[in-house]
């Protein structure tokens, strides 16, 4: 079913592009030697040409070449061997230069495409339009003084890639779908930490609307510098709901630049297009055009890792689990690690399931991450062989496991010492079986005259008379057999 714009009169569908800006994971600047660590004292990371001292050239960093190219490989995209490095012209106090360097008629890398695992379980195909890659600006504080702006130009010349998709997203769930894969696949490559908090991944979100079904496209407007998947979400679905009020009420939209309020969940405008900048764009003279050889990209491509993609459809056939659970476990490299330690010559559906389910669970309620997991796949992966040979039921696993959260320790040595081995001994279930029986003469009537959900309360009764330890299944069947 496809998303339409809410509060049309009549059906609308929402066109969707985005920016995203990347930090490329680097020690070093774009053009300098200078550091590029996250939470320094102002000013402190900041070289002769960061700052654009008279007669200063920039040098290109080769590694952040390489995780560009890196990063467009990963996205299944063309690696232009020619590309081309422009003066982008504009002023603000955060820009020393006067102008930000980044790529423009020749980017390192084209078209390319990004697959999207919907909740259906269907695919969809997200194109890439280009990446390019530019320096940062600085940022301005204005609230360090009431009279002045100061600037910290720690950020200045910090290499960013700019990953532009073509307009082929269409609902709010949609863009957050495409963030998170695109964050995934960053991720894995290790081209950028993918951190929104700190700024290493942030959007311009471009939206326009059209009546449902038609192919025109309409004038849009761009949301600038959104830093959550959750806000671009939600200035996607109050933008085009905007727009389509505007034309239901005769209007048209303008071509504009908005800002989005997470106070309130809406965008406002910023600047039209009047005022829109011209840039004056022209080939940097100070720096050479980046030329790479098929020999170089081919070596970087033999060194890319197993992405998620790829991991997915491993993980359904080797393991045979559901693309669903596949999906889920491959989201974060760290989480797919953990899993395959866990399923290692194992029960990969019980593996799955702990992960997923309980681990996860405990995770969420505690706010953690995977890495800090309380619990080693080791030792949740011996758990799993418990249950799988028999040795515990499902429901005793549960208890060892809290067990092991709170005390840590290893699950054999828990169950030995708790005295949680299932009982599979026939002879020991059918005694408790006829004890519960003989007990309740009137729950056993009750069965017989059909009522087939009391043999749930007897389950119940004898589990209880075991400590939870008896097998579920033989006490169900021997039960049925007995009361029948
Ligand atoms: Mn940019």
């Amino acid at each position: 079913m496809a998303y339409l714009v809410k509060g049309g009169r009549n059906d609308w569908e929402a066109v969707i592009g985005l920016e995203v800006h990347a930090q490329i994971v680097s020690d070093a600047k774009l053009f300098s030697g200078a550091p590029t660590a996250f939470g320094a004292e102002p000013n402190t990371q900041v070289s002769l040409v960061d700052a654009a001292m008279p007669g200063m050239l920039p040098v290109v960093n080769r590694v952040c070449i390489e995780q560009a190219v890196r990063t467009g490989l990963g996205l299944n995209a063309k690696i232009n061997l020619h590309s081309v490095f422009e003066r982008k012209n504009y002023f603000y106090p955060d820009l020393p230069f006067g102008y930000q360097i980044s790529q423009y008629q020749h980017p390192i890398v084209g078209e390319g495409v990004v697959t999207l695992d919907l909740p259906d379980g269907g695919v969809r195909e997200i194109g890439i339009e280009r990446l390019h890659m530019e320096q940062d600006a600085g940022k301005s504080l204005h609230d360090q003084d009431p009279k002045r702006t100061y600037v910290d130009l720690n950020r200045a010349g910090v290499a960013l890639m700019e990953i532009v998709s073509k307009p082929d997203l269409r609902s709010p769930d949609e863009v957050g779908a495409y963030l998170r894969k695109l964050r995934s696949i960053l991720r894995y490559l290790g081209t950028c930490d993918g951190n929104m908090e700190q700024g290493s991944l942030r959007c311009d979100v471009n939206v326009s609307v059209r009546p449902a079904g038609s192919d025109e496209l309409r004038t849009r407007t761009e949301i600038k510098n959104v830093n959550s998947v959750r806000f671009a979400m939600q200035a996607v679905e109050f933008e085009a709901g905007r727009q389509v009020g505007v034309y239901d009420d005769g209007g048209e939209v303008d071509q504009e630049t908005r800002l989005f309020d997470p106070s309130n969940g809406e965008t406002r405008s910023m600047r039209s297009k009047e005022e829109a900048h011209d840039y004056r764009y022209f080939p940097d003279p100070d720096l050479l055009p980046v030329e790479l050889t098929e020999e170089e990209v081919d070596r970087i491509r033999a060194g890319l890792p197993e992405l998620p993609d790829a991991k997915k459809r491993r993980f359904i056939d080797e393991y045979g689990i559901s693309a669903e659970d596949a999906g889920v476990l491959v989201a974060e490299r760290e989480t797919a690690v953990f899993f395959e330690e866990v399923a290692g010559g194992r029960d990969p559906k019980l593996a799955a399931n702990w992960v997923i389910h309980e681990l996860f669970a405990v995770l969420n309620k505690e706010g953690k991450g995977i890495a800090e997991a309380p619990v080693s796949p080791e030792d949740l992966g011996k758990l799993v062989g418990l249950i799988a040979d028999g040795t515990i039921s499902g429901r005793i696993a549960k208890d060892v496991f809290e067990i092991m959260i709170d005390d840590g320790g290893d699950p054999a040595a828990i169950v030995e010492e708790k005295g949680l081995v299932q009982i599979t001994d026939t002879g020991a279930i059918e005694a408790e079986v006829d004890k519960v029986i003989a007990g309740n003469p009137g729950q056993v009537r009750e069965y017989r005259d059909g009522n087939q959900k009391v043999v749930g309360w007897f389950v119940g009764q004898v589990m209880k008379a075991t400590g939870g330890k008896a097998n579920p299944k033989m006490v169900n069947d021997l039960l049925r057999q007995k009361l029948g």
